[in-house]
């Protein structure tokens, strides 16, 4: 097998034996990208051999090339969210997951594609044009940590690291087949993290296996006095909830979450999870997530909001892209305002603005913004109940498998409804991963989600773990194939 091919953890077993060396590592990462990033394009920028120096003192402990979402500011290298208007800026200061990796002997591979700012469900949202999913490149890798995810799947990162503000860790990791994680809000810190709703954004890793995704969380996480949300809590070494028993857990299976909609294979993908985590000691119970039917409306007022706010920023003076009036008027400061953030801001960033800047104006705000607020407090409150009756919830990450490129760009209503498991994980502040469960009569992963309390980790880990050494799935590999007919 390929060296990038191997998982974070079988690579760090061949180097403790002296068994591999870092510069044989990076030539197999990037010998692979070379090959293939033409086809999956999940990069927007490559720190080539400048990789090497991204380590602690220029010397890697770590030597395991990981791919950065583009919205994680990365100090001098430029940092765009796939957005037209931060062409150009390069953050003065590096994220605090940034400094972690790079104190953790850990280089990064490159930045990867995203929709633009995380506004979207697929990566088509990105001003430098979808990333095609390794498994058909026919379809999108779902978003918007595409390109991360992608990454991960056709073996051009060992791992990566992915954002979450309604799904954009989870869903693209089910999408192409991968471990993808959403901490627990106030896990992770999120200071260098390019805003798009504050109260939902959280960071996370996407990584080949349960196992990578716990060596990553304890590099990650952790208490930042730079981040306000950041929770002032312990950190557990993650790698020793990594335990092949899940005898006497209790999982609650949400009945609103298998009605129509759901993909006949996804839903039979369940159903033999199910049955795994039965025959491995775990007891399941019907419980009842009853404002399920409200979390995508209420998502997307929530988010829109405070995107529209956090947007508001961008406007040709500090940050990016600045575009000079084509005439000059008397008013040559607002329309150069306004050149920048009509030509900077693409579609679907200048529709969440517009419904987010509605949803908080006066008049409304009552009727949408704080009535949102609201409910979103009762879909929290459904959480808090089914969590004193079971350790977990197990549900799909997603209704359906990877879609086509271009099949909903015109209908953004049919994306944002395909968000309907991912997003009330977000509106609660609990942790999710997804991890792979499964393929389609085509060829396309199917993810499984599963949830536990506010800083259960540990039980989401216990429980991945458990399932995944219980199956295969997560050692088929994508094929980099277009194939002819995807339904
Ligand atoms: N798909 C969701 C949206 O479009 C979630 C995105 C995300 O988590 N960043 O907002």
């Amino acid at each position: 097998m390929k060296l990038n091919e191997l998982t974070a953890h079988e690579i760090l077993t061949l180097i403790k034996a002296k068994k591999t060396s870092a510069d044989e590592i990076y030539d197999a990462v990037l010998g692979r990208i070379d090959q293939c990033d033409k086809d999956v394009r999940a990069y927007v920028r490559l720190r080539g051999a400048q990789m090497d120096s991204d380590g602690a003192n220029g010397n890697a402990s770590q030597p395991l090339p990981i791919a950065i979402k583009d919205n994680i500011c990365i100090r001098d290298v430029e940092t765009t969210c796939c957005s037209r208007i931060l062409t150009g800026f390069k953050p003065p200061y590096d994220a605090t997951i940034i400094a972690k990796l790079k104190n953790a002997g850990v280089p990064i591979a490159g930045q990867t594609n995203m929709d633009e700012f995380a506004f979207g469900s697929s990566t088509e949202n990105s001003c430098h044009g979808p990333t095609r999913n390794p498994w058909n490149l026919a379809c999108v890798p779902g978003g918007s940590s595409g390109g991360s995810a992608a990454a991960v799947a056709a073996h051009e990162a060992i791992w990566a690291i992915g954002s979450d503000t309604g799904g954009s860790i989870r869903q693209p990791a089910s999408f192409c087949g991968v471990v993808g994680l959403k901490p627990t809000y106030g896990r992770v810190s999120r200071y260098g993290l390019i805003a798009f709703a504050s109260s939902l954004d959280q960071i996370g890793p996407i990584t080949k296996d349960v196992t990578d995704a716990a060596i990553l969380l304890n590099i990650i996480a952790g208490y930042d006095p730079k981040d306000s949300t950041s929770v002032d809590l312990p950190v557990p070494d993650y790698t020793r909830a990594l335990i092949n028993d899940v005898k006497g857990l209790t999982i609650g299976i949400p009945k609103e979450y298998f009605v129509e909609g759901i993909d006949p294979e996804v839903n039979a993908a369940m159903m033999s999870s199910i049955e795994v985590l039965k025959k491995c000691g775990a007891l399941f119970k019907e419980v009842s997530l009853p404002h399920t039917e409200y979390a995508v409306a209420t998502y997307y007022l929530v988010a829109t909001a405070e995107a529209s706010s956090n947007l508001a920023r961008y406007d040709g003076v500090q940050y990016g892209l600045r575009l000079q009036p084509s005439q000059v008027r008397k008013t040559a400061l607002m329309d150069m305002y306004e050149e920048t953030r009509d030509i900077g801001f693409g579609r679907e960033a200048k529709r969440r603005i517009m419904l987010g800047t509605y949803a908080l104006s006066s008049g409304y705000y009552d009727d949408y913004y704080l009535r949102g607020l609201k409910v979103r407090t009762l879909i929290k409150n459904d959480f808090d109940q089914v969590f004193t009756q079971c350790d977990a919830i197990l549900t799909p990450t997603a209704p359906t498998t990877a879609f086509k490129i271009g099949e909903k760009t015109n209908d953004p209503l049919a994306m944002y409804l395909s968000d309907i498991y991912t997003i009330s994980v977000n509106l609660s502040g609990v942790p999710a991963v997804s991890v792979p469960c499964g393929f389609s009569r085509e060829g396309l992963p199917i993810g499984l989600q599963i949830i536990t309390k506010p800083f259960d980790e540990e039980t989401l880990f216990r429980l991945a773990y458990t399932y995944e050494q219980n199956t295969d799935w997560h050692k088929r590999k994508a094929e980099l194939k277009t194939y002819a007919k995807v339904k």
